[in-house]
């Protein structure tokens, strides 16, 4: 009987439809690497988490470690890769948890799912969820990894107002803030 966390599978995937708003392939598999990561992590470890794409997978961290985004213990580091690590938060000495790419080859509605070789509409997703299920751990492979120093910690910067926009940035970006230097996402009206 497998089981994600304190759930079991199913109890697991009706967390994730109320909280990403539908049961994603992505939050099903994520939740057997974080729980796989959880699992080697020794206890008493106070960690942070980092994962390697925007997709799914940071949600499943959220839903399963007290790691979240806006609590500074989550990073995103966008490589591209369906992969997240765990770290002891002050040696970064932890474990990374990855799609094994030969092993999916066993499992071909996770492969077509994985290597986008099929239309969104096409997939069975009932199919896709059995498959990850079935498979559970051995879809995935562990390595231990030690993180960059100088991702360790928190970067504290001091506080300003912008000679721009005239509300609170960290002074460290220089003169003005990021969305007055031209990183705003707003057209301006
Ligand atoms: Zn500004």
């Amino acid at each position: 009987m497998m089981s994600i966390g304190p759930y079991s599978f199913e109890e697991y995937l009706s967390v994730v439809k109320s909280f990403h708003g539908y049961t994603a392939p992505g939050l099903a598999a994520g939740g057997v690497m974080v729980d796989l990561a959880l699992n080697r992590m020794p206890g008493g470890v106070l960690f942070e988490a980092i994962s390697e794409t925007r997709n799914c997978l940071p949600d499943a961290v959220q839903l399963l470690t007290p790691c979240t985004i806006g609590n500074g213990r989550l990073k995103i580091i966008n490589l591209g890769r369906f992969a997240l690590s765990l770290y002891d938060k002050h040696s970064g000495e932890g474990v990374r948890v990855f799609v094994d790419a030969q092993k999916v080859r066993a499992w071909p509605e996770v492969e077509a799912w994985l290597f986008k070789l099929k239309e969104k509409r096409e997939q069975d997703g009932q199919l896709l969820l059995e498959q990850i299920r079935q498979a559970g751990p051995e879809l995935y492979r562990i390595d231990t990894v030690l993180v960059k120093p100088q991702l360790l910690g928190k970067r504290r910067s001091c506080i300003g107002c912008c000679n721009l926009c005239g509300e609170p940035y960290p002074i460290d970006d220089g003169a003005i803030c990021r969305a007055c230097a031209g990183k705003t996402p707003y057209l301006s009206r």
